[in-house]
């Protein structure tokens, strides 16, 4: 994908003062205005185009995408194209085994040249590549760009999704060390890792999130492949503790581990310098652990500088543009994706950072930026992968920090009866423990409401699921609640 060059106007009406002969003004690759204009060109953007389009098909939609690719998928990133064997697939970015799927939404042909869109009766979606929205006016209804241009709209949809986080002590350990971090969220970020993971002996992820233990999974498996020694370091007791109850975190590490992972938790990393053509980093254990590169995911910072000039309101607890139950923020303006902190009915206020809320919000939003005011009621889902033993579906409010209660079986023992476990935080009587967790359900309890769920290695059973939050069952039912997920069955 190429990003079109930047024409300047402006520039180009002054030279012509003065001059009498009638001049045709250059084509500019900018429109002046656009009826829909969508800032970011992320999953949730694609989604509210093509739900723009579903809903006025004549829609005119011009997207400003910071990025120099088609809107795409991020979850393969950092999973499926780390396990694709053949090469030529991963460097079309292919990523499963056997189809030609791709990370892209949609091909090239399905957007049309943005320059030309003022001028399509049947309008369309055009790109513009590599531009930045720098400013906001919500009153002049307009955006000015990186390169000095404005675009007027109608109605505006931000859907700028999020940077990921560094380290203080990382940022601030000079250039050698800058030169072999790298922080994980684009395909250009994907490319970089792949090559590293080719021609370098040791890689360190550092973060124990949903990135920093998928990556560590996936370069656990190109570890074996490259010869590549692959270590883990995170702050929690566990992978995934802010999401998974301690001891499904603790068996989940294992797991890891088993991934030819070298799991160090319960680490913070106090110093970094550059020693002998390595990274050295000093841990809060007193051990310097010597790595060639470091793979920072410490989280997601989301992309709200546009709030100032805008006048939009950022949530103080979760961060993110706050926005209603319709994805609105202001008259004209909504916000979805990862960047959005909105109003769920039900749950309350959130802010959600998955593939699927992304998805269904963009929807909404782009719904709703065609007039058809509906609330966020459906609830969106999430998943994970991480190796072979691992994979789990998730709805609602999955937080660690909420008491649980789950049911649990042995997937090599059809008949055996199902173990149930409590979180020791939580009040109610506690039931007995397996030692294994190979597949199950993790119900998250809110005023003794279930308020998420949590399906391991259970899929095909997400409508059981949301249908459960609908209904908000109780604490009391819960063992009976479980049984409608046949837990047995595969
Ligand atoms: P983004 O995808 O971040 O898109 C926002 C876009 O806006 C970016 O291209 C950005 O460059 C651009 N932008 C920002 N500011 C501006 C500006 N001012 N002007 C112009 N453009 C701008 N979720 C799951 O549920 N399951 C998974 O398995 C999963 N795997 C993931 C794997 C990886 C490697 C990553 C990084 C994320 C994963 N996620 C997963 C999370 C999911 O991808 C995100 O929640 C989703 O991408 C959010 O979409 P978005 O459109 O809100 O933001
Ligand atoms: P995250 O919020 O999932 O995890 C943050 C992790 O950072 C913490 O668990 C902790 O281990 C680590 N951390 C925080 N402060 C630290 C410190 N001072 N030192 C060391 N570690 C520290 O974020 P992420 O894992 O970086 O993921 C980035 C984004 O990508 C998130 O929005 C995430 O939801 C998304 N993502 C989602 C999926 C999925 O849904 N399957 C997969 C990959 C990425």
């Amino acid at each position: 994908v190429s990003s079109a060059p930047t024409t300047d106007t402006a520039g180009a009406a002054s030279s012509q003062e003065g001059t009498q002969a009638a001049v045709t003004p250059p084509e500019s690759d900018i429109p002046v205005h656009a009826p829909y204009l969508l800032i970011g060109g992320g999953t949730a953007s694609f989604y509210a185009f093509k739900a723009i389009k579903a809903n006025d098909p004549r829609a005119k939609v011009l997207v400003i995408s910071e990025e120099n690719h088609l809107p795409y998928m991020r979850p393969p990133l950092s999973k499926d194209l780390w396990f694709q064997t053949d090469p030529e697939k991963v460097e079309k970015l292919e990523y499963h085994p056997t189809q030609n799927f791709s990370v892209f939404h949609a091909s090239n042909a399905y957007y049309v040249d943005p320059k030309k869109l003022p001028h399509l009766d049947k309008g369309g979606v055009g790109i513009l590549h590599g531009r930045r929205v720098i400013y906001l006016d919500a009153m002049a209804k307009k955006v000015h760009l990186d390169d000095g241009s404005e675009i007027t709209y109608d109605k505006c949809l931000i859907a700028t999704g999020g940077r990921p986080k560094n380290l203080k002590v990382v940022e601030n350990a000079g250039e050698e060390i800058a030169k072999r971090t790298i922080l994980f969220r684009t395909i250009d970020d994907f490319q970089r890792l792949y090559k590293v993971c080719q021609e370098t002996k040791t890689v360190t992820v550092v973060g124990g999130g949903f990135l920093g233990s998928e990556l560590a999974v996936a370069l656990g498996n190109s570890g074996l492949l490259n010869g590549i020694k692959v270590n883990q370091i995170f702050p929690e007791s566990g992978v995934l503790a802010k999401v998974l109850p301690e001891y499904l975190s603790k068996w989940t590490t294992r797991r890891v581990e088993a991934e030819n992972v070298n799991v160090i938790p319960n680490q913070s990393i106090e110093t970094v310098s550059y020693e002998n053509g390595q990274v050295a980093l000093g841990l809060s254990s007193g051990i310097t652990l010597k790595t060639d590169y470091i793979v920072v995911a410490v989280g997601l910072e989301p992309n709200t500088e546009l709030a100032k000039t805008s006048g939009l309101e950022i949530d103080d607890v979760h961060g993110g543009y706050r926005v209603n139950a319709e994805m609105e923020a202001r008259s004209n303006i909504w916000v979805a994706g990862d960047a959005s902190c909105f109003y769920d009915i039900q749950l309350g206020r959130r802010r959600v950072e998955h593939y699927n809320h992304a998805r269904v919000s963009g929807q909404l939003a782009g719904e709703n930026m065609t007039g058809a005011a509906k609330p966020y009621t459906y609830q969106s889902s999430f998943w994970s992968d991480l190796g072979p033993k691992v994979a789990f579906e998730a709805i609602g409010m999955v937080d660690s920090s909420l008491p649980t209660v789950a049911v649990f079986a042995k997937s090599s023992d059809d008949t055996s009866a199902v173990k149930a476990v409590k979180d020791p935080e939580s009040s109610e009587a506690v039931m007995t423990a397996p030692d294994e967790y190979d597949k199950g359900v993790v119900f998250y309890m809110k005023d003794k409401l279930v308020v998420g769920v949590l399906l391991w290695n259970l899929p095909y059973r997400l409508t059981t699921a949301r249908q459960i939050l609908k209904d908000g069952a109780e604490n009391e039912d819960l063992s009976e609640v479980a049984k409608l997920f046949r837990i047995h069955q595969t």
